[in-house]
């Protein structure tokens, strides 16, 4: 043991370890980088984030990075919403330009997209996705109200029973994806999944239907905050849904139902 202390030497900066070895068979080092100081991290504000001039823009978040601490934190959010969502945004901006694609809304694109074209599809999904989910943020909880409660209680029974299948199919996907509720064809309300960045929109979707809530599942939404818990993350999102919008979008989402 006395040998391998009198063989460590620690410098200002880096840890050198000397594997000794009596019969001087064998010298090994190796050099450790050791932090030299605390790293420093500046948290910017959402309205300084733009994506590039394109089709399609950013939606705004209403309230600071750090609005939905401590459930879900600052770098996280700042992470996710100004690398992850900017990225889709550009890249989706730049696979239509000079397309059929370029005037298109959204909705449309997804519906009508060659699922074989791979970089449209993650990026129009990546884009509508993160774009729905960071308008359904708000920082403080709410429960569903107007006409959406209604349709919970009657399609699901109660409030709680939508909350346990939305956690339990979020918990139960397997890699990065999303959990949707959606209004399917005939106007019903249903809990869906989808990998990836593909979305209820799509040609590939198990339930179709117009998407009015989705839950990032990806690690990059939680992992900072949560490692491994995906769960916890899932339990912290739930206490930041706006139901207000999700309401909206209920309404908005039936009104199209009606005109098939
Ligand atoms: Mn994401």
């Amino acid at each position: 043991m006395k040998k391998i202390i009198t063989c460590l030497t620690i410098s200002a900066s880096f840890l050198l370890l000397f594997s000794c070895n009596d019969n001087n068979k064998l010298t090994e080092v190796v050099e450790v980088p050791l932090p030299t100081k605390e790293e420093k991290i500046t948290i910017g504000s959402p309205d300084e984030v733009k994506a590039e001039p394109g089709s399609f823009g950013l939606t705004k978040l209403p309230f600071p990075y750090d609005g939905l601490a401590p459930d879900i934190r600052s770098l996280t959010l700042e992470t996710h919403y100004s690398k992850h969502y900017v990225t889709y945004t550009n890249n989706l901006n730049k696979e239509i330009v000079s397309t059929e694609y370029e005037n298109m809304p959204i909705e449309d694109i997804l519906k009508k997209l060659d699922l074989n074209n791979a970089k449209l599809r993650q990026n129009a999904g990546g884009y509508y996705n993160h774009t729905m989910y960071f308008n359904l943020l708000t920082p403080k909880e709410q429960t569903p109200k107007d006409t959406l409660v209604g349709a919970i209680d009657k399609e699901f029974g109660s409030f709680s029973n939508l909350t346990n299948q939305l956690k339990g199919q979020a918990t139960k996907q397997f890699g990065s994806g999303w959990v949707w509720l959606v209004v399917d064809k005939l106007g019903k309300l249903q809990v869906t999944t989808t990998e990836n960045q593909d979305n209820p929109l799509m040609k590939n979707a198990l339930i179709p239907g117009t998407p009015i809530l989705g839950i990032d599942l990806w690690e990059h939404a939680y992992y900072l905050d949560y490692q491994n818990r995906k769960g916890s993350y899932i339990d912290a999102f739930y206490k930041h849904i706006n139901w207000e919008k999700v309401n909206e979008n209920y309404i908005e989402a039936l009104k199209k139902v009606k005109k098939v």
